[in-house]
């Protein structure tokens, strides 16, 4: 499918170091972006599906890094079918697992937590909830595992391993598996702050600076913070990338934002909603964080838009992310919601509201155009403005 993007008033380009790309047009072939800025009229035409925005803003799907994904699109920890694709709504195209530590009766031996890493990332290879692409299959870390055996789950495909759920006496006691899993080319990941299982400790600053993950989990808190004075010591002592969620301690993410920002480490923010959780299903989670960022620690939209997109593409080695050509086609256009004191996105999300959604288009196929369920509405009027083809894409309005 050839799609045209046209009269975008604004583009924000995913990347922290330039972060409003120029233009008002997007060309896409197929799943990917070929151009971003602007088109002849015959390139136009050419399109078989021609979505107008009416002067609304293209940002890149937005990458929510802390799912906790199971299988299929179900949350046993909120016992909800169809949050994923819920999720579409809130502009979100793909997902990254936290690990599928919500699976009931989980498996703890080294054998059983192979084959849950690699049975999730099978089942999500292929399967697209509401459109979104989902990266499952992290493996949890846990006594016994050898660098073999991470050796041997790389080899089906497994790329990302978890710390912090796992039957250790002390979290230091993560550490070489942490460096065997980097040896396989995983992307390493370890929670932080208050435990979240009976009888471990915290981790906290000194256990992040000797475990050297790729990764914090929630530096902000999941949900329980660690030290204030830890934050500095780990963006000045370390390279690891700094994630924000949603469902953590707000204080705490807002202390981290402005050290990162003064301590020129912006590029390691990355934000996630650590949900669906005992906090619940948030499928507005990440345009929460990304209001949050902007109107309460002053970072301006732009960027703490990517910090949700661009930045976690990097950090986690992802094909999207970016508006730019030869990308993936993940692109979602925002506005400022109907009724509210703004006049565009930006603007919106400086004063704190959640930017109301008008398209979200994943693999280079619109999901939906007109309105989110979930978001107020556009003041703007996105809509299909040609389609040679026999396909709706009005979505779930209602
Ligand atoms: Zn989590």
């Amino acid at each position: 499918m050839r799609l045209a993007i046209t009269n975008i008033g604004t583009i924000v380009s995913g990347d922290w170091r330039a972060p409003l790309a120029a233009g008002d047009t997007i060309i896409v072939v197929d799943a990917k972006i070929q151009s971003v800025g602007t088109a002849s009229s015959g390139d136009v035409q050419a399109c078989d599906v021609v979505i107008d925005a009416d002067g609304a803003t293209a940002i890149p799907g937005l990458i929510d890094s802390h799912v906790h994904v199971t299988f299929g699109d179900y949350t046993p920890r909120q016992r909800t079918v169809g949050y994923l694709e819920s999720y579409v709504h809130g502009g979100v195209t793909t997902a990254i697992s936290a690990s599928e530590v919500h699976v009931p009766g989980r498996p703890r031996d080294p054998e059983g937590v192979k084959a849950l890493a690699v049975a999730a990332r099978r089942c999500f290879e292929h399967y697209r909830p509401g459109g979104m692409s989902v990266h499952a299959g992290s493996v949890i870390l846990e006594p016994g595992l050898t660098g073999n055996d991470l050796g041997e789950i790389a080899k089906q495909g497994v790329w990302l391993a978890k710390a912090g759920f796992g039957a250790f006496a002390s979290a230091y006691e993560y550490a070489p598996l942490i460096a065997a899993a980097r040896a396989h080319h995983m992307i390493t990941t370890v929670h932080t702050g208050g435990s979240s299982i009976p009888g471990s400790g915290a981790i906290t600053g000194d256990h992040l600076l000797a475990l050297k993950p790729h990764v914090s989990f929630h530096i902000n808190g999941g949900p329980t913070a660690m030290p204030d004075r830890d934050f500095e010591r780990v963006i000045r002592e370390s390279d690891i990338a700094l994630q924000i969620c949603t469902a953590g301690n707000l204080r705490t993410a807002l202390l981290c934002t402005n050290l990162a920002q003064k301590l020129e480490a912006f590029g390691r923010l990355i934000i996630g909603t650590d949900t669906p959780t005992g906090s619940g299903i948030m499928p507005l989670g990440m345009l929460y964080t990304i209001a949050h960022l902007s109107s309460l620690a002053g970072i301006a939209p732009e960027l703490a838009i990517a910090a949700a997109t661009g930045s976690n593409a990097r950090i986690y080695r992802l094909d999207c992310g970016l508006l730019r050509a030869g990308k993936a086609a993940d692109i979602v256009l925002i506005d400022a919601p109907e009724a509210g004191t703004q006049s565009d996105a930006l603007s919106a999300i400086r004063n704190g509201d959640i930017a109301a959604i008008g398209a979200v288009i994943s693999g280079g196929e619109p999901r939906f155009v007109g309105r989110s369920r979930n978001t107020p509405a556009t003041i703007r009027n996105i809509r299909v403005a040609a389609c040679r083809l026999v396909r709706d894409f009005s979505g779930a309005r209602h």
